[in-house]
């Protein structure tokens, strides 16, 4: 079968592999769409994991081969192949958090394993992996599951009451999902800022009621957030994957407030530990999803109840993955979800 073997920083090629066979309790995936995400960015340009392997962890296909014991689901399902670890048996499987599972690093296709920029994939441990797919629900819509269950997890896992007011900084997939999740959770009204016009535009179509460039506004940005909401927002979610981005975040939360690191920037941030005791600023992080977000996201896409215009700015064969992939999406920063076609 072909895949996308990643070799190193900013050497991946297609190349021929063997065809996974399933074992126990294993299933085979013939992959539908694997969606692009920043990480597989980081990996490709930064050498953010060691190579060799098969890159893609935002996959959904149809079940072409199932090991013993796979209860549930059947040769021929579609499904979502889930998020990080959830080996199911540890104890931040067994206590509602699977996104820590301690096998996070051992079984995360497309991360630690191979993953879905492939014609076929393994999934290890299938009957906490796979999701099935809603009928009506599209590869095209599904594909976003795990940014949609990304930014759903954040959310349910925050302070966020009924009414409050949130500021959502950075436009891209995590974030417009964020808005219009806000929105659906009952926010009161919804401030985005993001610097690329098309997205902002999109910010605006997703539910935020104001989008502002936070680079045009400058100064003055303060003054329009103090203008908007006073004391300034309840709830302040980073979704752009900077830190100077989750400095700001923390600067305009109104004290008390709460900032959700969701976008998990890479670089350093310097913060004076005193000024969030003394505006007793709560920060709260959150790292992927697990199986009760990514099926609350399918339900909300079967019922209509997430929309994902603009979300997947186009479908590429493998064979473009690094040229029309990786590489367009640096250049062109008005694209948000890119995936994968094998
Ligand atoms: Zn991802
Ligand atoms: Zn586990």
């Amino acid at each position: 079968m072909k895949a996308l073997l990643y070799e190193g920083v900013e050497n991946a090629s297609v190349v021929d592999r063997p065809m996974p066979k399933a074992g126990p309790g294993e299933a085979v995936v013939k992959i539908g769409l694997c969606g692009i995400c920043g990480t597989d960015m980081h990996i490709y340009f930064e050498g953010m994991l060691p190579p060799p392997f098969v890159p893609g962890h935002e996959n959904v296909g149809v079940i072409s081969e199932l090991g013993e014991g796979v209860e549930g689901f059947a040769v021929g399902d579609r499904v979502v192949a889930g998020p990080p670890g959830n080996c199911g048996r540890c104890f931040y499987c067994t206590h509602g958090r699977p996104n820590l599972c301690v096998d996070g690093f051992g079984n995360t296709n497309g991360l630690t394993r191979d993953g879905g920029m492939a014609e076929y994939m393994l999934v290890r441990d299938a009957r906490q992996m796979l999701y099935k797919v809603p009928d009506n629900v599209s590869f095209e819509d599904a594909v976003l599951t795990d940014t949609i269950a990304t930014a759903l997890r954040a959310i349910s896992q925050s302070d966020l009451a009924l009414g409050d007011n949130v500021l959502v900084s950075g436009a891209g997939p995590i974030g417009l999902a964020a808005i219009q999740l806000f929105k659906l959770a009952g926010a009161r009204h919804v401030t985005a800022l993001e610097i690329v016009p098309e997205k902002r535009a999109l910010a605006a179509a997703s539910g935020a009621d104001v989008v502002l460039d936070p680079v045009a506004e400058g100064e003055g940005l303060r003054g329009r957030i103090a203008e908007l909401y006073g004391h300034g927002p309840d709830l302040v979610a980073e979704c752009a994957g900077k830190a100077q981005s989750l400095g700001l975040c923390i600067d305009l939360v109104r004290n008390g407030g709460q900032v959700l690191n969701i976008g998990a920037g890479g670089e350093p941030l310097s913060i004076v530990p005193a000024m969030l005791a003394v505006r007793e600023v709560g920060l709260k992080s959150s790292l992927a999803y697990g199986a009760q977000e990514a099926k609350l996201t399918l339900d909300y896409l079967a019922a209509g109840r997430f929309k994902t215009d603009g979300m997947l700015s186009g479908v590429i064969p493998l064979a473009d993955t690094v040229e029309q992939g990786f590489k367009r999406l640096k250049a062109d920063r008005s694209l948000v979800k890119v995936a994968v076609k094998p």
